[in-house]
């Protein structure tokens, strides 16, 4: 018997639900340790979901 789940918050079609990325600076710093840059999506700022009505003003028409 097939299960119906609630439908899951929208995926960000911007980023798919990859919403940060560590992105390297290039090298090392003094301790050895490598330096990473956490960035976040821009339209979903970091959460990876989307809803229509709290993104609605983003929305650019081609
Ligand atoms: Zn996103």
């Amino acid at each position: 018997m097939p299960q119906h789940h609630p439908a899951p918050a929208r995926i960000c079609p911007d980023c798919d639900g990859f919403a940060s990325a560590a992105i390297t600076t290039g090298g090392r710093d003094r301790h050895g340790h490598l330096r990473t840059l956490t960035v976040h999506c821009p339209a979903c700022h970091g959460t990876g979901t989307r809803t229509r009505t709290a993104f609605a003003g983003s929305e650019v028409a081609a």
